[in-house]
């Protein structure tokens, strides 16, 4: 087992021991938020054919050579086509069809002219311009052609894609299975929120918090509870979490008098890969593996309720995000400018809390304050994770900055951008 490793070797480590999940299929409709997990290749062609893009008529160009407002060209409507009908026969000269967006173009036609160009007469049609060939018409496959190669796998899918989906006749969809990420909690201090906290007892905020991570980046969460500071608890906790695609444990993972989780896990058949690595806040990190495919993969994250979601950010992230069947496993990074200076020993990278705000076109970031692992506050108000590298001791004022952004909402807007 490595002790003390970097943040990055501690992520290769952990995403080299992760596999990608299985597929299954769902109905189209309740894919949102799955990944494709084969390329999606059309049957169809998208429009099936030429059509109209807007209510008016369908003629043929070289009828209405000279046509305008003071000479309009008159012409007889010899059927009508509604989205969905088609052109009874083909329009010879003199003829125009009556047509309404999203039917297909009459054969002999050539183009639409838009109804506000045109007046009707009983069953003639009054034309007061020359209009180009090819107006108003969206062509046979404009949108999609047969064969494309329209969804790549790995595509996460949204609301465009599942109304793809659903025009090219695919109720059904091939995606990455979600893990199963099973999460304990230990300590004698815990209670549910519920339960009763008197007496310096602390309710299990990282049982929700960690949930609520594994749900934000589509694992299913399962709660086995909160384990008494004893090995046999623990062990009798954390069994019926074998059977997981991750195991995930908090607190009791450290040099304690009461920390059995490292101990309990190896007991269980875990190999300890690493334990420890260098990064405030989270530096009591385990993590774990069973021999292939005989159990889950295991995290043990130290207690701190901003060092479980820190090092949930850092490792269990990615890994649930490779399992799925992404391609990019971290979250956006952007560069921001530093607006105080900001100081720290050598040796760990630290993961600093920070606001985001634009000003005259740049990003900015600012810490939250107080940077204490227990102030768990302070990730309501974290735009981002600010990376304070392991071997920096001071970044300065004005320094451009790589920050992890962990709340997209700083994206939005008050204003429409019109
Ligand atoms: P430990 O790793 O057991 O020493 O715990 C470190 C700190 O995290 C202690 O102050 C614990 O009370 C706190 N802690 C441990 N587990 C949780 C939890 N599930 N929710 C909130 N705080 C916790
Ligand atoms: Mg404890």
């Amino acid at each position: 087992m490595k002790v003390g490793i970097s943040v990055a070797e501690a992520q290769q480590i952990v995403l080299d021991a992760c596999q990608v999940l299985g597929c299954e299929t769902v109905a189209s409709v309740d894919a949102l938020g799955r990944v494709l997990a084969a390329p999606v290749i059309s049957r169809r062609t998208l429009p099936p054919a030429d059509c109209s893009a807007m209510d008016g008529y369908a003629v043929r160009v070289e009828d209405l050579s000279g046509a305008s407002e003071s000479a309009p060209v008159e012409l007889f409507v010899v059927y009508e086509v509604a989205a969905g009908g088609k052109g009874e026969r083909p329009l010879i000269a003199g003829e125009a069809a009556r047509i309404f967006t999203g039917a297909p173009i009459p054969p002999g036609a050539d183009t639409v002219v838009v109804q506000e160009d045109t007046s009707a007469r009983g069953d003639k049609v009054e034309i007061r311009i020359v209009p180009q060939p090819g107006e108003n018409i969206r062509e046979a496959g404009e949108d999609i052609r047969r064969g494309d190669a329209v969804l790549e796998a790995g595509t996460l899918l949204g609301p465009a894609h599942l109304g793809v989906l659903a025009s090219l006749g695919r109720s059904l969809v091939q995606v990455h299975q979600r893990p199963i990420v099973a999460i304990l909690s230990g300590g004698d201090e815990l209670v549910d929120p519920d339960g009763d906290a008197a007496g310096g007892r602390i309710v299990s905020s990282n049982t929700y918090s960690l949930a609520a991570q594994c749900r934000e980046v589509g694992a299913e969460p399962i709660n086995l509870g909160i384990a008494r500071d004893s090995p046999e608890d623990l062990e009798r906790l954390l069994r019926n979490g074998l059977r997981a695609d991750f195991l995930v444990s908090s607190a009791g993972v450290s040099v304690g008098d009461h920390d059995y989780v490292r101990p309990v896990l190896e007991k269980l058949g875990c190999r300890l890969l690493f334990w420890g690595v260098l990064m405030k806040p989270g530096y009591p990190l385990a993590f774990g593996r069973f021999e292939q495919g005989e159990g889950p993969l295991v995290f043990g994250l130290p207690g701190n309720p901003v060092s479980a979601m820190v090092t949930f950010e850092q490792y269990i992230r990615p890994a649930i995000r490779k399992a799925t069947g992404h391609s990019a496993w971290f979250r956006p990074v952007v560069r921001a400018r530093l607006t105080e200076t900001l100081t720290k020993k050598a040796g760990r990278l630290h993961f600093v809390r920070v606001q985001l705000a634009e000003r005259n076109g740049r990003i900015e970031a600012t810490s939250t304050g107080n940077q204490s692992s227990g102030v768990l506050r302070s990730m309501t108000l974290a735009h981002g994770l600010m990376v304070f590298p392991a071997d920096a001791t001071e970044m300065k004022a004005g320094a451009e900055v790589c920050v992890q952004v962990i709340d997209e909402q700083f994206f939005a807007s008050t204003e429409s951008g019109v």
